[in-house]
């Protein structure tokens, strides 16, 4: 048997916070525990908000914290050849298909057919599930408005990609989701409507580069936070429609700032580079998220 391989991934469009930390050190922990390599990944497909200097600064973090990782540390910035192919196997599948409509434009259908009352669906997110506008339009149509350069996205036709694939999905969840769930949970994408898979100023969504890194970097368990824990039926279908393997996954809890909060990278008040500006030592930080059990340095 091959051994486990945990990835921390976070996105270099922030200073990391006692939230990343804790995800950090977690699936540390749990790589030194299970005798496995411990990865590191940046995923910068955002380059508009991701800089060199944000990510200087994790590495800056992470090592301060004590953690090792594995050279070279895959950017995703360096690999959207990668998504590209697999965007290209999902257009030739005709599982996805360019859509036109902006954000703006979306958000006026949708209030349009709430104004008589009624309640447009919603994602697990909150956010309503994107018109089915694009997905009805001619193919003449579509490749008319392609040809005139007019600016698109890519996105999953989750009904057809659902056809395709003929079968539930589910995956093996060894932490937990909002309501508890865990051990073989059924994969719900439905739920999320037709998702963006590429746009034209981004070439992956965040969801096709994380199947696809997971693959390529053979991820054998995903250790992240609980507010991925629905996006992760979207990476079991796609991993599906891409054939590739499926690792275990590890839901934790977020950390939560004092009133109850999600942690964010706009409040400074927790970030680890300000903890260590105060004064606050990597042992601090580990009995502030609760892991200085967990976690063994071997120095
Ligand atoms: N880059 C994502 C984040 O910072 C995490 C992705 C993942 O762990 O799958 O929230």
């Amino acid at each position: 048997m091959t051994s486990p391989v945990f990835r921390f991934a976070p996105s270099s469009n922030g200073a990391l916070h006692l939230g990343h930390a804790y995800s950090a050190l977690l699936n540390f922990a749990m790589a030194r525990a299970a005798g496995g390599r411990f990865l590191l990944r940046i995923e910068d497909i955002d380059v508009t908000r991701c800089t060199p200097e944000l990510e200087q600064a994790i590495y800056r973090d992470l090592a301060w914290l004590g953690l090792e990782w594995e050279e070279p540390v895959r950017r995703q910035s360096e690999h959207f050849d990668d998504y590209a192919q697999a965007l290209e196997r999902l257009v030739d599948a005709e599982i996805v298909y360019p859509s036109f409509m902006s954000r703006g434009e979306a958000r006026v259908y949708v209030a349009e057919a709430e104004a008589d009352g009624s309640a447009w669906p919603r994602d697990p997110d909150g956010a309503p599930l994107f018109p089915p506008v694009d997905r009805q339009r001619s193919e003449a149509e579509r490749r008319r408005r392609m040809e005139a350069g007019d600016p698109f996205a890519w996105r999953l036709d989750m009904k057809a990609a659902a056809t395709h694939v003929g079968q539930p999905l589910f995956w093996e969840e060894s932490g937990a989701g909002p309501d508890g769930e865990t051990g073989r949970v059924s994969a719900h994408p439905e739920l999320w409507g037709d998702v963006v898979i590429a746009r034209k100023e981004m070439p992956a969504s965040y969801h096709l580069a994380v199947v696809v890194d997971d693959a390529l970097q053979d991820i054998t368990h995903v250790v992240r936070g609980r507010d991925l824990f629905h996006a992760t039926a979207v990476h079991r279908l796609l991993q599906e429609l891409l054939g590739l393997p499926v690792p275990a996954y590890h839901h934790h809890a977020l950390a939560l700032d004092d009133d109850g909060r999600k942690l964010s990278k706009s409040r400074g008040d927790t970030g680890i580079a300000a903890l260590r500006a105060a004064g606050a030592s990597p042992g601090d930080i580990l009995r502030m998220v609760g892991l200085d059990q967990a976690v063994q340095y071997q120095f």
